[in-house]
């Protein structure tokens, strides 16, 4: 199995890289990509841990561009995670994400639905980690107001819902350039989900997108042909995975989606070329 869409506690999953690595290993892992939201900081451990295991790594990320009024999730690979260009981008992609938490807080309040600022005050204290909208789910769970992460998206944080803030973000564009930059290579994530329309990702290629993640859990398999239909229109790679955060509320397991081995060798040697 080649997963390369995985979450750990350094952004909203559940999992230590270590944690992750075993739950690799054991659902027959052999490639995995560590891709926290807007933070590379478990990619070095998970890329020693596997190690010991027997399991390649590599690099990963996935980072938030807003188009619109809407979020559009890249995935970046092989990227070197010391650019000092790459770092000072998160850091502000980090602190956006403090200061937007920080006012749903504030709107849960007025709705009569205070929650544990101290809970997102530490994990934004640590150093590199990224908060968002899960963990804030986390604090209502926490406070009895929601029953899980996805019942409090339906009801309060997701988009259009009476706690829901409009965030501002980097362009699709300016994303593909900082990856590019970091020697990376990037992929649009989840297009299912994400709904682009077909020109835009084509626009998108012209700038220099990489691959589309033809395989997600989201993705049913109308959804996966589609995209493998649009990928080679456009020439463009593919990429794979879970997208596991190890939350309960969710039967997935790491592996349990995979990037066809014959995929994963094109996207390899495209990096190779890149470096
Ligand atoms: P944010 O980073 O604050 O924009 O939060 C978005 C993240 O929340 C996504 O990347 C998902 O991991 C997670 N998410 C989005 N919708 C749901 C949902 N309905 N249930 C649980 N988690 C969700
Ligand atoms: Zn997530
Ligand atoms: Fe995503
Ligand atoms: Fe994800």
């Amino acid at each position: 199995m080649i997963d390369l869409h995985l979450h750990t506690v350094a952004s909203d999953g559940r999992s230590s890289p270590a944690e992750l690595v075993d739950l690799a290993a054991a659902g027959g892992v052999s490639v995995m990509a560590v891709t926290d939201h807007d933070t590379v900081t478990s990619c070095r451990d998970v890329i020693e841990s596997a190690r010991g295991r027997g399991i390649d790594a590599i690099t990963g990320i996935e980072i938030t561009a807003v188009e619109a009024g809407r979020d559009i999730h890249m995935l970046g690979y092989f990227l070197d995670i010391d650019d000092a260009g790459l770092a000072e981008f998160l850091a502000a992609q980090r602190q956006t994400r403090v200061a937007r938490v920080e006012r749903i807080a504030q709107r849960l309040g007025e709705l009569g639905m205070p929650v544990d600022f101290t809970l997102f005050l530490a994990a934004a204290a640590t150093r590199g980690q990224s908060i968002g909208r899960p963990q804030v789910a986390d604090a209502m769970i926490a406070g009895g107001y929601v029953t899980s992460r996805r019942d409090a998206f339906d009801r309060w944080l997701g988009a259009g819902r009476p706690a829901f803030i409009e965030r501002a973000g980097p362009s699709p564009e300016s994303v593909i350039e900082i990856v590019h930059a970091a020697r990376g290579l990037i992929s649009l994530a989840h297009p299912g989900r994400t709904c682009l329309p077909d020109s835009r990702v084509s626009q998108l290629v012209a700038a220099g997108l990489d691959a589309l993640e033809v395989y997600h859990s989201d993705h049913d398999a109308d959804t996966v042909s589609r995209y493998a239909a649009l990928a080679d229109r456009l020439g463009t790679l593919r990429s794979g995975g879970s997208d596991f955060h190890g939350d309960p509320g969710y039967p997935l397991t790491v592996g349990s989606v995979s990037l066809p081995p014959e995929h994963w060798d094109r996207l390899r040697t495209a990096a190779q070329h890149r470096h």
